[in-house]
This record gives structure tokens, C-alpha cells and sequence, in this order.
């Protein structure tokens, strides 16, 4: 098989929406399973409290995953909606955790990987809440809470997040570009390569540098691809390269 890598970020899995879930099911057994390598970016699952939760919407996704996983390293970053992914969710889907910024070396690109939170600085009040619940204490005190609790948590950090974002400029949820200039300066990256912001489009910058966005999934399968032959290639139905 040829080293071919896909990326994929922002699914947003939710039971209410089965179609996307469909979607990713068709895409990962004809799509990736043509792949050397497949990367989620984050935002797989709409919301993910813990891999305790039998919650079976998404046992068919996990399924697929660890068929898929006999023929092709996949690697999990998490997001926003579901950084309480853990190791027994890992071993279920058969796939490899990472830690953002994660670094690849493609052809001769030194590429970095995120989900892209980090990057949108001007949103204080959501870094302030994203510095919390990635702390390992917080992360542990909230597992620790039976299901039925963390479920009215969640419930209630959504409606508090919907609140707030209809009430921000929609320029603070996108990503600061002086965040992207340290990133690209402290890591010496030629393409960085994000989601969470349902943006998909390829920028470039100065001095041969690109900063990919991945798309989030409406109806259609959003990715990107990239072989050494022809790099990287965004397939998305609102971006036309
Ligand atoms: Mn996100």
C-alpha cells in the first residue's frame, strides 16, 4: 500500500444526526481503508463523558475503526467536545492517542498537528475554561461522578457555551494569527494543520508556509489527504482548489 495519510477532524458524532455517522461509517471502510494512515483531529464525538458511557450510538463507529485499524494506523487527538477520551475508548477503536502539537515529518514538510482551540487566543473566557478541564485532577474529580451527574455537567456547560458564543463576535472564534505566528516561529513548521473552527480553507503565508483547515461534516465527508506525489489535497465540498 502507498503512504497515503487523510485527516479528518470536527465530526461532531451525535445520535440526533445519523446521517453523519453513516457518512463516516461509508468513509472509513471505502475512503481510508485505502490509507496507509488516518488522523482525527478532535471533535470526533459531539460530546464524549467518558468511556464509561455505554451510550451505544457510536459502538458501530468503534467497530469500524478497529477493522480498519488491521490495515491502517489510526491516530486520535482530542477537542474540545471530547478530551475525556481515554485509553479503553483507545484500545476499543484500535487507534493511538496523541498530544497537540503533534509533529510529522511528510516529504519535506515538518507538519504540526492541533485541533485548533488553542489557537483562537481572543475567546478569554473559553481559555480560561480550557485551562480547567485540562487539568488530570479536574479531568479525574469529574470522571469520578456518576454518569447521571456528569450528563446535567454537560448539559449545562452546552447551554452556557451557546449563551456565550450567540453573544461573541464571530471573529473571536477564529484563530488569532499572532498565535499562529508563535506556533509556526516556536516549531519551525511549514504547514500546520487544524479543525474546531469549521472554516476549511488553505492559507498561505510568507516564506512558503500553510496553515490547512479542515472542514467540519455537514452532510458530505470533509478531509485531506496528502502523498508524497502530490501533497496535500483538501476535499471539501465548500473549498474548490
Ligand atoms: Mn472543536
Amino acid at each position: 500500500m502507498q503512504d497515503e495519510r487523510l485527516f479528518i477532524s470536527d465530526c461532531h458524532l451525535d445520535a440526533g444526526r445519523p446521517e453523519i455517522t453513516d457518512a463516516l461509517t461509508n468513509f472509513l471502510q471505502v475512503r481510508a481503508a485505502q490509507a496507509s494512515h488516518l488522523y482525527i483531529l478532535g471533535d470526533l464525538f459531539e460530546a464524549w463523558l467518558g468511556d464509561d458511557d455505554p451510550a451505544s450510538a457510536f459502538a458501530p463507529v468503534i467497530d469500524t475503526l478497529s477493522r480498519l485499524a488491521q490495515s491502517c494506523e489510526i491516530y486520535f487527538m482530542a477537542g474540545n467536545r471530547d478530551f475525556l477520551v481515554g485509553d479503553d475508548f483507545a484500545s476499543r477503536a484500535g487507534l493511538t492517542r496523541l498530544h497537540e502539537p503533534h509533529q510529522l515529518q511528510l516529504g519535506d514538510s515538518r507538519v504540526m498537528l492541533l485541533h485548533g482551540d488553542s489557537l483562537c487566543t481572543d475567546d478569554h473566557d473559553y481559555q480560561a475554561f480550557r485551562r480547567v478541564v485540562r487539568e488530570p485532577q479536574w479531568q479525574a474529580e469529574f470522571l469520578a461522578k456518576s454518569l447521571r451527574d456528569r450528563q446535567q455537567i454537560a448539559a449545562q456547560l452546552r447551554r452556557d457555551s451557546v449563551a456565550a458564543m450567540s453573544m461573541k463576535a464571530s471573529e473571536i472564534m477564529d484563530v488569532n494569527e499572532d498565535a499562529v505566528a508563535t506556533l509556526f516561529e516556536e516549531t519551525r513548521a511549514d504547514v500546520i494543520v487544524h479543525g474546531h473552527t469549521h472554516r476549511p480553507a488553505v492559507h498561505a503565508y510568507p516564506g512558503n508556509l500553510s496553515r490547512i483547515v479542515l472542514g467540519d461534516w455537514v452532510r458530505d465527508p470533509s478531509y485531506l489527504s496528502w502523498t508524497e506525489a502530490q501533497g496535500f489535497r483538501l476535499n471539501d465540498p465548500r473549498v474548490h482548489q
